[in-house]
Formats: structure tokens, C-alpha cells, sequence
């Protein structure tokens, strides 16, 4: 090697740059442990709790589709419409960090865990914000609709786990770096080659709430009909299979009234 080939950065990007560790924002890391959650309890893939007096979400897209069993055919499930399937359940009392709308405190989020024709992740993805006192008051269905045997794909499906929030410090992906400090920091890592070697990020990529995206793909943040850049609500990556996606990311706008939301997924 060249005497003047700088050795590539070993330390993280908030040794090198304070400008970047100035960036932290705190994350509550979701830490699913697969168990048997209860319908009261905080969960990945557990039972909702849901209201008695309210249809339980179905996808009505017409081309749903899954894989066999050897995950080289494709299967064409009868048309017409499928359960959605529950994907996250969240206790105001287990997310401190999470700022509920007011007289909220039960976050859930179903999708559909079947492949459609246009998209490689799942979609069509649903968010709910409750009072938990009010569903319990309200009475809760004896069960929930679910598709027929074999008929979910599988990597769209958490297996039912329980959760240990735990609030950490997170950081931008590189995918988020605003454009002039990339361009700041750019040189420092530029190897005479002229390719870039960037040390390694401190973006925590799990499933998580608040903090920022875990990008697998360039970042793709959502504006609301008003115009306003949501923000990151949480990220579901990692702790599922998710099929080629890399993960599902969701925002919503709190300067809008009803809190409009959006999601995103990529690929690896
Ligand atoms: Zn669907
Ligand atoms: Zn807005």
C-alpha cells in the first residue's frame, strides 16, 4: 500500500463528526422476544385488542398472490377479499416516548400479509390509535377473522412476540445525512482512488419507534397533503422476514388536525 493512501476511518461517524452526533434523536427499540402475548399486552404479531363493534380490516386488492411451499411457485389465491393480519399492538404505559393524540393510548397496525401483483413488500397497511378502556368497555370479539390454512405468506407474518422497550440513541442513516454536510464530510474520507470510504453509521436498524428510518434504500420521506415533512413514526425491519422488503416505515404529520399518516417500504 502507498505511504499516502490514508488508512480508512475505523471510528463511527459521531467520533469523526460532531456535526453528525449533534443529529441524535432517541429511539424506543421494540426487542420482540417470540412468546404468547396477551390481547392487553404490547406485542409484534399478537392478538389486538379490538373493539366488538368494529369489522375487523380486510385488503380488498383483486391479484393477491403467495408461494408454495418450496418458495418458487407463485400461487394465486382466490380472489376477493383477505383479513389483514396484525403486525404491531402498542400500550401507551410501554412507549413512553411515544406521544399519543390526546385521550389515546393503544397504537395498532395491521397489513396485508400476501403478495400482490404490483408490489414486492406488503401493503396496505392500516394504523389505529385508541383508548384501551374504551375498547375493553365496549366489549371485544369473541375471534378475528384469519385467511385460510397456508394462505399468508409467511415473511409478511411476525411470528407473536412479545416486546421489551428499551429508549436508545439514534442516529441518521447515511440515507438522511443532509446534502451539505455530506458534502462537507465527503472529503475527509476520500481515498486518492477517489471513491468515498465512509465509516460505519450508528442508524440502529431494528423495529422501533421514533428515532430515525433504518433506510435500506435512498430515503424517501413522505409530505402531507398541507405540505408539512412528517415525521418518522416507526420502523418495522429486521425482526421479520419482510419477504425481499427491507423494511416498512411509518410517519405521520401531528401539525396536521387527524394526524395524517403515510408509509413507505424498500428492497434490499
Ligand atoms: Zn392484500
Ligand atoms: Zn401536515
Amino acid at each position: 500500500m502507498p505511504a499516502d493512501t490514508p488508512e480508512p476511518p475505523a471510528k463511527d461517524l459521531r467520533t469523526l463528526i460532531p456535526e453528525y452526533a449533534g443529529l441524535a434523536r432517541e429511539t424506543t427499540l421494540l426487542n420482540p422476544e417470540p412468546g404468547d402475548p396477551g390481547v392487553r399486552e404490547s406485542s409484534l404479531g399478537g392478538r389486538l385488542l379490538w373493539p366488538a363493534d368494529e369489522p375487523w380490516p380486510y385488503c380488498a386488492q383483486e391479484d393477491h398472490w403467495t408461494y408454495g411451499p418450496d418458495l418458487r411457485n407463485h400461487t394465486e389465491i382466490v380472489p376477493g377479499a383477505v383479513p389483514m393480519v396484525p403486525i404491531l399492538q402498542l400500550f401507551a404505559r410501554d412507549v413512553p416516548g411515544l406521544e399519543f393524540p390526546e385521550g389515546k393510548d393503544l397504537l395498532q397496525l395491521v397489513w396485508c400479509a400476501l403478495i400482490h401483483e404490483q408490489d414486492p413488500g406488503p401493503v396496505m397497511p392500516k394504523l389505529y390509535w385508541r383508548n384501551e378502556a374504551e375498547v375493553v368497555a365496549g366489549g371485544l370479539p369473541a375471534e378475528v377473522p384469519v385467511a385460510g390454512e397456508g394462505e399468508y405468506d409467511e415473511d409478511n407474518m411476525p411470528q407473536p412476540s412479545t416486546l421489551s422497550p428499551v429508549t436508545a440513541e439514534d442516529w441518521p442513516s447515511r440515507q438522511d445525512l443532509p446534502e451539505d454536510m455530506r458534502e462537507t464530510w465527503e472529503p475527509r474520507f476520500r481515498l486518492p482512488t477517489g471513491h468515498t470510504m465512509w465509516p460505519p453509521d450508528s442508524n440502529v436498524i431494528a423495529t422501533k419507534v421514533g428515532g430515525w428510518p433504518a433506510w435500506t434504500q435512498p430515503a424517501d420521506w413522505p409530505d402531507c397533503e398541507g405540505g408539512h415533512r412528517m415525521e418518522h413514526l416507526l420502523t418495522v425491519t429486521g425482526d421479520i422476514q419482510l419477504g425481499d422488503c427491507g423494511g416498512v416505515y411509518f410517519f405521520h404529520c401531528r401539525e396536521c388536525p387527524g394526524l395524517p399518516w403515510d408509509w413507505r417500504f424498500d428492497c434490499h
